[in-house]
């Protein structure tokens, strides 16, 4: 039997126009080139997005094209989140950071047919012009400087259309967005987000176990809009009307801090090395920032070690940790602590903290053994995180060799090594590329770096493995150590032999003044056993 409820797709349009009813006064702030801040509300940030809908229906941009944008957080950003899908296009966030040559390759592969890009990113973008062939690039002016001859002002495209838009009508699983992965390995891989993933996903992103959104909070997003949709944040916070602001290319430390302040933020998201200087800039001047006394922040990317949930707690700044992946757009688990964790000591409950946390709702996942076997929410046994899901890729887009990212029976292979506990929570031990494997037995680098950027002289700490004749492997831990600090292999051989089993403790530590890192802001693990290890 069939229910008698109506049946209407889920689009983005729906949150569009939401915010421009209910929450048209609620203030969408950005910071320019110069730092002075660009102020709108959510009614016109709707109006102006159905004006960039028009004008790219005008240009006859179709249902299902592609139009990039290369651009810090700001307005336009936001416009070009709705404002594409809107009228059936799909938005494709392009990461800066990637190499020119793997930007024109990721643009020619995903055959966009517009190009936005920031007057600030147009040196980058004039490294591989020469190699795309797009039909426009609108150039978003975020400083006084003049739009170079044969590129058009992003603001004259939006003025050539008018108010009258009409949305078209779309298949729920029609693509509204795509991210390539940040590939660390081998050519980006193609995410294409639905209307109906990134409408589930921003709904279980709000729930006060995930994210814990509201109208009452102000959302600012460090995590760029290039990297998995700002973690959803700009559709989430839309979505429920809360307000936005947007830091555009001042992702430092300071001007953070500053931008939090000035707009009374308290909500915020970003990887571990955006929170490390944050850290590092409220330690050094603890009375500097009035901020919010409530700000929490989330945390992902890559592992964010318990130290510095104690040190965030100490500046009375929650961090909450989560875990996704660009195939996962991104939200797959939070840490929340469970009614049956509250009860628990303190250092416990910082054990559960700095763990990945707990599945969101709607997804579902299983620790893959070696054997072939799922294993059991033990807490120890270890094996492949595998997910399933509203919001989580089942395939790649127009993918030319053959992948093995997916099971036959319809999970996505993660690539992470994991655990669960009983109650629930998931611990990221490593990456299936990064193992160590010392006598038969796998050696977690994420925890032994956790434990080593614990020690109040290391600033940041990554493990590899490297190959011995006797165990197979073992670890080599790469330190880098705080300004004016002094440190001896031996003391943090003393220091991690006090926390951790005496096999898994690294023989060998190299000094280095940083760590290599991928396009998104992870330690390149690839990169770091080049400099040590002298692999290709
Ligand atoms: P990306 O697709 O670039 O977002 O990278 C996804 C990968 O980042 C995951 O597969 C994990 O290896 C890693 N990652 C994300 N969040 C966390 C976290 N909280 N702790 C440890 N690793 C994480």
């Amino acid at each position: 039997m069939q229910s008698t409820m109506m049946h209407r797709p889920l689009l983005l349009d729906e949150i569009m126009e939401r915010a421009a009813t209910e929450f048209a006064d609620i203030e969408v702030v950005s910071q320019l080139a110069d730092k002075s801040l660009h102020r709108y509300t959510y009614g016109e940030m709707v109006a102006r997005a159905k004006r960039l809908a028009q004008a790219l229906l005008d240009a006859r941009v179709g249902h299902g094209d592609r139009v990039a944008t290369l651009c810090w957080n700001h307005y336009v950003h936001l416009e070009a989140y709705f404002g594409i899908p809107a009228m059936g296009g799909v938005c494709h966030m392009v990461n800066i950071r990637l190499a020119a040559d793997d930007i024109a390759w990721i643009i020619n592969h995903a055959e966009d047919r517009i190009l936005i890009v920031d007057d600030v990113l147009l040196p980058l973008y004039d490294q591989f012009k020469d190699q795309i062939d797009v039909e426009k690039v609108l150039v978003v002016s975020l400083t006084d400087q003049p739009v170079p001859d044969g590129l058009e002002r992003f603001e004259d495209f939006l003025a050539t259309a008018g108010d009258g838009f009409i949305y078209p009508d779309k298949d729920e699983n029609a693509a509204c967005g795509m991210c390539y992965t940040s590939g660390t390995t081998g050519r980006p891989k193609g995410v294409v987000y639905s209307h109906r993933s990134t409408v589930l996903h921003a709904i279980t992103a709000a729930l006060p176990d995930m994210l814990d959104l509201s109208y009452n909070d102000t959302v600012l997003p460090v995590v760029p809009m290039f990297h998995v949709n700002a973690w959803g944040l700009p559709y989430v916070a839309t979505l429920i009307g809360a307000k936005q602001v947007f830091p555009g290319p001042h992702l430092d430390a300071e001007s953070l801090l500053d931008l939090y302040t000035a707009e009374n933020v308290n909500v915020s998201a970003g990887v571990p090395t955006i929170w490390m200087g944050i850290l590092e800039a409220l330690d050094t001047q603890p009375d500097r920032w009035a901020l919010h006394p409530s700000l929490r922040m989330t945390v992902g990317g890559s592992a964010a070690p318990e130290s510095m949930l104690r040190r965030f707690d100490g500046h009375g700044i929650e961090l909450i940790q989560a875990w996704g992946m660009t195939e996962t757009s991104p939200l797959g688990t939070a840490a929340r602590l469970k009614p049956s964790v509250q009860k628990l000591s303190e250092d416990e409950r910082y054990a559960r903290r700095a763990t990945v946390g707990s599945t969101a709702p709607l997804v579902q996942i299983r620790i893959m053994g070696d054997d072939g076997l799922p294993q059991p929410r033990d807490g120890h046994s270890m094996g492949e995180l595998q997910i399933r899901g509203h919001w989580i890729a089942g395939d790649y887009y127009r993918l030319e060799t053959s992948d093995d990212k997916f099971t036959a029976d319809g999970w996505l292979r993660t690539g992470d090594i994991a655990t669960v506990d009983a109650d629930g929570y998931v611990t990221i031990t490593d990456r299936t590329k990064d193992v160590i494997k010392s006598g038969g037995e796998w050696i977690s680098s994420v925890a032994l770096e956790n434990t080593l950027m614990g020690h109040e002289d290391v600033a940041e700490a990554a493990v590899v493995a490297r190959p011995d004749d006797k165990w197979g492997e073992r670890p080599l831990a790469a330190v880098v150590v705080h300004d004016g600090a002094q440190l001896e292999a031996d003391t943090l051989r003393a220091y991690l032999l006090e926390r951790m089993p005496k096999w898994q403790v690294p023989d060998d530590y190299v000094f280095i003044d940083a760590i290599p890192r991928t396009s998104t802001g992870k330690f390149s693990k690839l990169d770091l056993r080049r400099l040590l290890l002298e692999t290709d």
